[in-house]
């Protein structure tokens, strides 16, 4: 089952005008909300954000905190690992306009969807420049460049594209990125040009209150060339480990002791959503 403007049905049965803004301009934004134990994982942070989004596209949230709820509910089944994939387009106008127009609905899409675990042993990434817009701390739907970022990384047998401005290392094309640099666990600040990641705030947050040092700073790539861990955080991925960046090892090229110890402090938050 799906949730489409106010209804729920199977997904075969869901339809979408073709007018609709989000297929002709992608012209909307997006959220994707883990599920563990049956609970949605961070929901305020993860509704506050969606929030920012729509404001940033001059919109508002076409339902509140407790119908959002309500749909996640009917959506959730059992209490296996899965997330929560919603969509708001500016809805269907009667033309092809780039114009934002006035007094249509918009087109609000659920769907709830297993979570396949990541193997931790540690992936590949490689460096690709950042060719996207400006305005990256809107989660739009419009996602060529990731797309094409995230195939080329593909391509080179990597399982993630790490974005690169002006020498400066941004997020990753699916995942924001994580280095440890003498011994300080570092990430780059929330800006513009990033998306602010629900995982990259749990990180810094128990990091900080287990005493390991953090800082929030810009990353240049000749510093993350040489650093000890590398990790990219996502909400389904959780914290992945980098072994290999541009076909050289990170570290000793497994993943490091400091992952280990945040992998397990995150794993130890999730199990308090299961056990409350
Ligand atoms: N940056 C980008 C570009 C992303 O697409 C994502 C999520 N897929 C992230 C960062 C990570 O955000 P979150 O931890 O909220 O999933």
């Amino acid at each position: 089952m799906i949730y489409l403007n106010g209804s729920f049905m199977p997904i075969e049965e869901a339809k979408v005008s073709v007018l609709d803004r989000g297929f002709l301009f992608g012209d909307g934004v997006y959220e994707v909300i883990p599920v563990y134990g049956g609970q949605p994982f961070r929901l305020q942070e993860h509704l506050r954000r969606l929030d920012d989004s729509l404001r940033g596209i001059r919109m508002e949230s076409p339902l509140d905190e407790g119908e959002w709820l309500n749909v996640f509910t009917r959506l959730i089944t059992g209490t296996h690992d899965q997330y929560l994939y919603l969509q708001v387009t500016r809805g269907a106008a009667p033309k092809r306009d780039h114009a934002i127009p006035s007094g249509i609905e918009p087109t609000v899409f659920v769907m709830c969807s297993p979570i396949t675990p990541v193997a931790p042993e540690g992936v590949t990434a490689v460096t690709v420049p950042d060719i996207r817009w400006q305005w990256c701390h809107i989660k739009a739907i419009t996602l060529l460049s990731n797309v094409l970022l995230r195939q080329e990384a593909l391509d080179q047998g990597a399982i993630e594209g790490i974005l690169i401005r002006e020498g400066r290392v941004i997020e990753g094309a699916a995942s924001n990125v994580f280095a440890v640099l003498n011994g300080v666990l570092v990430t780059p600040p929330k800006s513009h040009e990033l998306l602010p990641g629900i995982t990259r705030d749990l990180v810094l947050e128990l990091a900080r209150a287990n005493g390991i040092p953090c800082e929030e700073r810009l990353m240049r790539l000749d510093e993350v060339r040489q650093a000890d861990e590398i990790w990219l955080t996502s909400s389904t991925r959780e914290i992945l480990p980098v072994v290999l960046l541009d076909q050289t090892p990170v570290g000793e090229g497994n993943p490091g002791p400091l992952w280990v110890r945040l992998h397990q402090l995150y794993q130890d938050y999730k199990e308090t959503l299961r056990h409350p």
